[in-house]
Formats: C-alpha cells, sequence, structure tokens
C-alpha cells in the first residue's frame, strides 16, 4: 500500500511525485510507456536526438525556468527559436509573448523530465485500465490483471485520457461536476513526421517556420539547428489539427507520405526524398486555445484523495503549465497529512 500512486509519467506527474516524495510520502509513478516524459518525447537516430512533441521549452515562471535549467545541466540552448520564419500560430500561444524565455535542449526535450524522473520509483509499461475503491483506499489495474493499491491517487494524464477515471469513481464528492468542467475542454490532435536527409542536403535557413496558408503543415522545424555540426539534416513536420483529425485513423505511411510532400513545396524538391522517416500519431497533443485551469482539482473518495494534475491545470497551458499543476498539485496533498496518512 502506496502513500500515493501517481498515473502518469509526464512532467505533471513527476514533478507532483517529486513534491510529495520531499514531503515524505511514499508515491509510485506509473506509466503505459517504456519511459517518462509523456508528450515531452525525444527519439534518438543513430545517436543523433530528435523532437517530435513540443520542439522547445518556453515559459516565464522563474521557477520552473530555473527548474529546467537545473535539469538540463548545461544542455540548454538559450533563446531557440532563433530565425522564426513565417506569421503561422505556434503551437501555444504564449510562446512567443514579450517576457516568455524559450529554449532548446540540445540532447532533446526529453531530458527535462528524465531529470525529473531520477531517484522516484518509476513502474514503466504498466497501463492502467480501471481505478476503484477500496476498503483502504484506491486500487488500480493494469491491462494484464496487476492491481497496485494506494491511499490515494493522482491522475496526470492528457485530459481526454484522465476522463474515464473520474468518470468510474462514482462516489467520489463532487465528480459530476468535475466531469461537467472537463467535458468543456478538448485536446488537439497532431500528425508528426521525424526525417532525416542525406549528407550534402540543404540546411533551411530557419530554426522554426510557421507557414501562414498551409492546410497541412503547422509548422517545419530545424532539428539540426539545435546541434551544430550534427552529421545529417533532420526536419520535424508536425500538421495542422484539422488535417491531422481528418487523417487520424488513416495508414501511417499514407498522411506522412502526404505531408513530407507538403513539406517539399516549400522547402524544394529536395525534401521530397528523405533517407528515412519515422511517423507519430498523437490524439491529444495539446489543448485547444485558451483551455486552462486556475489550479489542480481534487475530489474526496472515502478516506482517499484523488487529485487531478496536466497542462489543463494551471495558466497558459503546454509544459509549463504540467509542471506548475504537478508541484502545486503536491504541495496542497501534502498541506494536509493527516488526510495523506504521511
Ligand atoms: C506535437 C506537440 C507539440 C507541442 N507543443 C508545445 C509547445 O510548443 N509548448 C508547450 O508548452 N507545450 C507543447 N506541447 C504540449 C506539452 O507537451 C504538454 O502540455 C505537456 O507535455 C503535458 O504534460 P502532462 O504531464 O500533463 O501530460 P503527458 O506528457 O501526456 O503525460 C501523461 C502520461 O500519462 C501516460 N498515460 C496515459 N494514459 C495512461 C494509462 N491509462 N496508464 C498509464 N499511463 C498512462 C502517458 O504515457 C504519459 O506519459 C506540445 C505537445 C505535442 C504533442
Amino acid at each position: 500500500m502506496h502513500d500515493v500512486i501517481v498515473i502518469g509519467a509526464g512532467v505533471a506527474g513527476l514533478e507532483c511525485a517529486r513534491g510529495l516524495s520531499k514531503a515524505g510520502a511514499d508515491v509510485l509513478v506509473v506509466d503505459r510507456a517504456d519511459k517518462p516524459g509523456g508528450r515531452c518525447a525525444t527519439r534518438s537516430f543513430g545517436g543523433q536526438p530528435a523532437d517530435y512533441g513540443p520542439l522547445f521549452i518556453h515559459g516565464r515562471d522563474v521557477r520552473f525556468i530555473a527548474a529546467v535549467e537545473q535539469a538540463a545541466e548545461g544542455d540548454c540552448l538559450p533563446d531557440w527559436p532563433l530565425r522564426r520564419l513565417g506569421r503561422g500560430s505556434p503551437c501555444q500561444p504564449d510562446a512567443y509573448a514579450p517576457n516568455e524565455k524559450r529554449m532548446a535542449l540540445r540532447g532533446g526535450i526529453n531530458a527535462f523530465p528524465r531529470a525529473l524522473a531520477a531517484g522516484l520509483p518509476l513502474k514503466l509499461n504498466t497501463q492502467i485500465v480501471s481505478i476503484a475503491r477500496t476498503r483502504g483506499g484506491m486500487s488500480v489495474s493494469s491491462a494484464t490483471g496487476e492491481r497496485l493499491e494506494g491511499r490515494n491517487l493522482v491522475l496526470a494524464m492528457a485530459l481526454e485520457q484522465t476522463m474515464p477515471f473520474v468518470a468510474a469513481l462514482e462516489d467520489a464528492e463532487g465528480r459530476d461536476g468535475i466531469l461537467a468542467l472537463l467535458r468543456l475542454f478538448i485536446s488537439l490532435p497532431c500528425l508528426t513526421v521525424i526525417a532525416g536527409y542525406p549528407r550534402g542536403a540543404p540546411v533551411p535557413d530557419f530554426d522554426i517556420q510557421y507557414p501562414e496558408e498551409d492546410h497541412a503543415l503547422m509548422l517545419l522545424c530545424n532539428e539540426s539547428s539545435k546541434r551544430p555540426g550534427s552529421p545529417q539534416v533532420v526536419m520535424t513536420y508536425q500538421a495542422a489539427p484539422r488535417w491531422s483529425r481528418e487523417r487520424m485513423e488513416m495508414p501511417k505511411d499514407q498522411w506522412a507520405r502526404e505531408l513530407v510532400a507538403a513539406a517539399a513545396r516549400r522547402l524544394g524538391s529536395w525534401a521530397d526524398s528523405p533517407e528515412w522517416t519515422h511517423a507519430h500519431r498523437w490524439r491529444y497533443s495539446r489543448l485547444d486555445r485558451a483551455n486552462e485551469l486556475a489550479g489542480p482539482l481534487e475530489m474526496r473518495v472515502g478516506d482517499s484523495r484523488v487529485g487531478i494534475a496536466g497542462d489543463l491545470f494551471s495558466p497558459g497551458g503546454g509544459i509549463q503549465a504540467a509542471w506548475l499543476s504537478g508541484g502545486k498539485l503536491a504541495e496542497r496533498l501534502s498541506q494536509e497529512p493527516s488526510k495523506l496518512d504521511l
């Protein structure tokens, strides 16, 4: 029986688990993926990292920026992206607001959650399919039938992944109100392709391009520009929400080909023939514009407490909001030690 089980090892769940651990709780973080980080995703190709979720970190909360800089240990590329082309929309409306700090991580954005996860008990490759109240607290069951027990529970997944678990807590105080509130918000899909080009391919003269009138592409990112001297040109192409939604259930090869062709129309014919590609389907990439709540939510279920954190639960959305909401939830849950039974 753990004090708290955190479902979701993204930035929100990890920061929450860190706060709870510091307060003396016995915490277990569970995630269905084989590594922590959630949407802060990086993949390595021949030793060269490439980001395919968020492409850089931005924020203005000094504690958040300090946490990223500390986690990245000199790996930060401050002010990236410097060379921005086009007047299309960035992923997060605030990304280029005045006073917003921006940085890329040379080792890839996943270095941030990886650092947050250091020293935390993680149970990976464990997809949670149901949660239920038990006599002593809460039980959490995995797709393989394993049962984990916790006195308290934190849900730290994408909004749409969180809602079925909230709905399952029939005797949770305030459940219907919370569900009604959560149903007001929506996450956007994003189809993404990472493309590697042969040596000698032209190097684009931008870090990020946001096309204005392109129904397919939301952005083109020159990943190699984060890593001067990288052996090959690597690009990440991210599709616009509507285009992504229309193709979400189509075979990956089909939309990946279309997205590369759309990029080639902007970059030149060389971009139409990558040496390799990796396509990823983000069903829930980020929240729609201006979707945000002021803080994390909490429900009582018998003697247990169930907290909800994530990018929805702090102003501004995105990674900063995920981190802030996780920290705030940990603070709140630790404020009443008797209830947490620490
Ligand atoms: C393409 C893309 C572009 C983005 N651009 C930006 C940007 O420019 N700026 C910005 O700030 N943010 C951006 N974001 C959003 C940002 O990545 C997220 O807001 C943030 O990472 C969310 O963190 P989180 O911890 O709330 O959720 P997540 O990172 O989604 O973590 C949730 C975790 O829960 C796990 N999980 C889900 N269901 C289960 C289950 N049933 N059982 C066990 N584990 C489960 C998942 O595997 C995941 O690891 C972007 C995201 C994407 C995908």
